[in-house]
Order: C-alpha cells, then structure tokens, then sequence
C-alpha cells in the first residue's frame, strides 16, 4: 500500500474566505501515485474547515450569510471570548462546515460527483493555517 502526505498553507488577508483547492488535491493525487484509494483532506485548525459544495458565488454569499446569522461575530457575545479571544464564532462556523472530507480515487482521479468541488472554509484568518492531505490507496 501507498500512503501519501502533504500539507497546503493559508494565510487570507480576510479574516474569512472560501478557497476553491480542488485543483491542489488532484495535484497531490498525481504526486502520490496512488490509482485506487481514498483521500483525506482536514483542517488542521479548530476554527477553519474543509467541505465539498459548488463553486457558486451567490450560494457562498448565502453559505457566510447563514454562518453569520447563526454565529455572528460578537466579542461580547460567547463565553469563550472571556478568554481573552475573540473568535467564538469561527469555532461555531467551523463546526457547521465540518472538518474534513474523504474522496475515492478511482483510476488516479477524485471520484467526484457533477459539481462536487472542495474548499477551504477560512474563520479567523490573517494568519498562517494549514491543511492536511492523507492519501492511501495502490
Ligand atoms: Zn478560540
């Protein structure tokens, strides 16, 4: 069996985004050689998320728009900002995303649906996050 790691690095000059790496992730499907497998990809930090939608601008306005209406950006609002942080609600926003998918690879391609395209949901950015790439196959 092969087993393939990488890692892709972020640093938004927003404090959110949602970046399209379908392109990066067939990248390193092509650079593990792996023909039959199965492919992780996660946020590796706990106010940042990874999920498979479409690549449609208005449904990512009404994605953050949604976010924002159920975890709003407020330091004066959650418990966790008595910490001294103010991202609650990227924890919150994180957690409805999700943290990872996983994607057969069939022939040495993702096997994604029609319009299956995957993303890097960025909550608290401005700083340097990452993203793990796990990829296990033949
Ligand atoms: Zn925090």
């Amino acid at each position: 069996m092969r087993t393939y790691r990488k890692e892709l690095w972020f640093n938004t000059e927003t404090r959110v985004a949602l970046i399209n790496i379908t392109g990066e992730v067939e990248e390193a499907v092509r650079e593990s050689g792996v023909r039959e497998g199965l492919c992780l990809v996660n946020a590796m930090h706990i106010t940042a998320s990874v999920f498979i939608n479409d690549d449609e601008e208005g449904l990512h306005e009404d994605f953050l728009e949604w976010l924002n209406k159920l975890a709003p950006y407020d330091p004066k609002r959650y418990r966790h900002n008595l910490t001294g942080e103010d991202n609650a609600d990227a924890h919150l926003k994180r957690q409805i995303m999700g943290r990872e998918v996983v994607v057969a690879i069939t022939g040495g391609k993702l096997d994604l649906g029609p319009w299956e395209q995957i993303f890097y949901g960025e909550f608290d950015g401005r700083r340097p996050k990452r993203v793990l790439i796990k990829i296990i196959g033949e």
